[in-house]
């Protein structure tokens, strides 16, 4: 047995220690549980509780937690350990079955978005038990969802679960039409490719900016970036590559199966990807896998970089979201088939999908908005602020027969009839034929590219299954009332592809005339998060996740306060940051240099030289000019700061978002002339050189 096997899920309560430690019958009860969704079955807790803890404290463990995403971002963890007093002054190592099943958490300290106001600020966990626990510095972590004590949701979790539901339903609706009578439920699955940066601990230690908010505020561009494209799949170095080794391990430990790993485009940019699974315990994995890679990172002296935009002028990170739809059959809803039958199936899961997405382009874009994510979409790498879908040229010839009754190719000889033809074979690898696309079918999934790299991919999944199960939902209301199936599905995905295929985009998304062409098109373009969450409340918005019983109106306004919160929050600590450098680092490093050439010249002025041809003149006049226009800048950011601010949500995100973040750019562009003219010695902070090519 190689080593991996060994250890690939020796930190996971999963099923094998499930059916080794459990009576047959409570081990196949909670598989029922698993498998259906359904929550803990109070006659089995105990059982399990006790191999759970049993398994746990000799696996190590001292303490367990419930672990969940409250709406913060982080996950968050409330220690308890195993003991309890047995009289005497002994102890017992406890772990009751309510312990498993509910936890209490105080809900004040975590954001709720006035939801604490209108309801009691306690909370409570609950474990998700179709997520295994598994064992994390010696802590046994219990995933769980996180909600107000009168059932509102408060983390990401909730409403993910429960969009899964919604989809299921509606999914099941539309194979039953077609036959599939040993299906019993559909579930989305998930695989995020996950990009991040690795900077030497040592730079990241000394830059405010990056330790405060993730991201450099300032900055010059070295003499090289990433023009050459020669870091992307280049061969890694030994120091990376000991840490993505590292990491692997880790990851298999805890039963995540990390797949790839390569360098990316940026410099120092890397990604790793994880094997696809349900989308809940993807997000999970996700989140997980985040938090291992920060930990592995520091044990090498690096520093891993989630934010999606660490460096100025090198591409951003993302995080691809590949989803897609499986029965507990195995069947891939979004695989075309060999027959007639089949191919119909597929089609109308893809309209149905083509029409969400079109429908729905605004919920997609707030759900993957964030301050972070704003300074990258639209930028180098990463897809524009506009939703669209790509189909690849087969597939849309295909759709756009169907649309017209013309016929697809030459071999074809009538029009193809859904039920009755079979689609003819397109490539089914259409894998980044368009990286530009930021909704883009590759074969038998669809790769969303725009969520960022440091968000949860629980929200955008939520949003994908709530909106697809909502016009599955519609399709099935029709169908299943249809006296000829065929013609019935068939005239339906014709008139839906006729509204709906303005979304369908195969060209490049990058070229400024897509901003002319989607504008035409009527498709909304939403550059900003502010710009994007005014939308979040519209009517049919609320309407949908109220339908499909995924967040009531309530929940959701509450979330809106939340992200609006979240987003002027992050560029007022990215203000105070700046401000802090400028006037502890920056400016004062920039007068020492200042000073030194001031010394230079009047020494050679006393020897009677000539000194306005200088090197120190020269520089010494341009970084007087550069310092009093950055000091100006500075002090106008801290009035602003200081000054009385709009006190509603989406005015304060605006005030953010117009007065400050173009001040910051002005701030940092005079600061990075500054250090493109000042002695490296002098320079209080290490450079972009050091930060994104000191790694080796
Ligand atoms: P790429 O060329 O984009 O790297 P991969 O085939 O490597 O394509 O897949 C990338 C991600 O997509 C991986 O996380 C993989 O597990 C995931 N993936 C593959 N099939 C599916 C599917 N049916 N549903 C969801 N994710 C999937
Ligand atoms: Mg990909």
């Amino acid at each position: 047995m190689t080593d991996i096997m060994k250890t690939f899920g020796s930190k996971v309560f999963n099923d094998a220690v499930m059916k080794e430690r459990l009576s047959e019958e409570t081990y196949w009860e909670l598989r029922k549980t698993i498998k259906n969704g359904y929550s803990l079955n109070s006659s089995i807790a105990r059982e399990v509780a006790e191999a759970m803890k049993n398994w746990a404290i000799e696996n190590g463990a001292t303490h367990f937690t419930h672990w969940f995403h409250p709406l913060s971002g982080a996950t968050a963890e409330k220690h308890e350990s195993f003991v309890s007093t047995a009289g005497g002054g002994s102890i017992t190592l406890s772990f009751s079955p309510s312990n498993l099943v509910r936890g209490e958490a105080d809900a004040s300290s975590f954001p709720s978005g006035g939801l604490r106001d209108t309801f009691e600020a306690r909370g409570y966990t609950a474990w998700d038990p179709t997520s295994y626990a598994f064992i994390k510095d010696g802590i046994l972590c219990i995933p769980t969802i996180f909600c107000s004590y009168s059932g509102e949701a408060l983390d990401h979790k909730t409403p993910l679960l429960r969009s899964m539901e919604a989809l299921n339903e509606q999914a099941m609706r539309i194979l039953h039409l077609f036959g599939n009578e040993d299906v019993d439920h559909v579930k989305a699955t998930a695989g995020a490719e996950q990009e991040y940066f690795l900077v030497d601990k040592r730079y990241f230690d000394q830059r405010e900016d990056l330790q405060l908010t993730g991201r450099t505020l300032l900055g010059a561009m070295p003499p090289k970036g990433q023009e050459m494209d020669d870091h992307y799949y280049g061969s890694i170095k030994t120091s990376v590559s000991d840490f993505m080794k590292d990491l692997n391990e880790e990851l298999w430990k805890l039963g995540i199966q990390a797949k790839t790993e390569h360098n990316e485009v940026a410099p120092s940019q890397h990604e790793l990807a994880n094997i696809f699974q349900t989308v809940n315990v993807s997000a999970d994995q996700n989140n997980l896998t985040m938090e291992v890679m920060k930990k592995v990172a520091r044990k090498h002296g690096l520093e891993c970089l989630l934010h999606e935009k660490p460096f100025d002028g090198v591409n951003g990170s993302g995080k691809h979201n590949n989803w897609s739809l499986k029965t507990d059959t195995g069947m891939n809803l979004l695989e075309p088939g060999d027959t007639p039958a089949e191919n119909a199936q597929f089609l109308l899961f893809l309209t149905a999908i083509i029409k969400a997405v079109d429908e729905y382009q605004d919920l997609l874009r707030i759900a993957i908005s964030s301050a972070a994510n704003d300074h990258r979409l639209g930028a180098s790498e990463a897809p524009p602020a506009i939703v669209s879908i790509y189909l690849g040229d087969e597939l849309t010839a295909i759709l756009e027969s169907i649309e017209n009754d013309t016929v697809y190719s030459n071999k074809e000889k009538e029009p193809l009839k859904i039920g009755v033809h079979t689609i003819p074979s397109f490539p089914k690898d259409n894998t980044d034929r368009n990286r530009t696309s930021p909704f883009a079918f590759t074969g038998n999934k669809f790769e969303f590219r725009m969520p960022g790299s440091s968000a949860s991919i629980a929200t955008p999944n939520t949003v994908l299954n709530t909106v697809v199960a909502e016009e599955l939902q519609g399709f099935a209301d029709v169908l299943e009332k249809a006296d000829d199936l065929n013609s019935a599905i068939h005239d339906l995905i014709k008139e839906t592809l006729k509204e709906h295929k303005r979304i369908i985009f195969n060209g490049n998304g990058y070229d400024a005339s897509w901003l002319e062409e989607a504008r035409e098109r009527g498709l909304s373009n939403y550059p900003s998060t502010p710009d994007a969450m005014r939308h979040y409340l519209d009517y049919k918005n609320i309407e949908v996740y109220r339908h499909q019983g995924v967040l009531n109106e309530i929940e959701l306004r509450s979330r809106y306060e939340i992200y609006l919160e979240k987003y002027y929050k992050t560029v007022n600590i990215e203000a105070k940051t700046l401000l802090d450098m400028m006037r502890k680092d920056i400016l004062p490093a920039v007068s020492n240099y200042r000073k030194h050439l001031l010394g230079i010249l009047l020494r050679e002025k006393e020897l009677g030289a000539d000194v306005e041809k200088t090197y120190e003149y020269g520089t010494l006049s341009k970084l007087t000019v550069l310092s009093s226009e950055a000091y100006e800048l500075t002090e106008k950011l801290a009035d602003l700061l200081g000054k009385d601010k709009p006190s509603a949500g989406l005015e304060l995100a605006y005030f953010y978002k117009d007065e400050i973040l173009p001040l910051l750019d002005s701030i940092r562009e005079k600061s990075d002339a500054m250090e493109l003219l000042t002695e490296r010695i002098f320079w209080p902070v290490p450079t972009y050189k050091e930060l994104l090519f000191g790694v080796d």
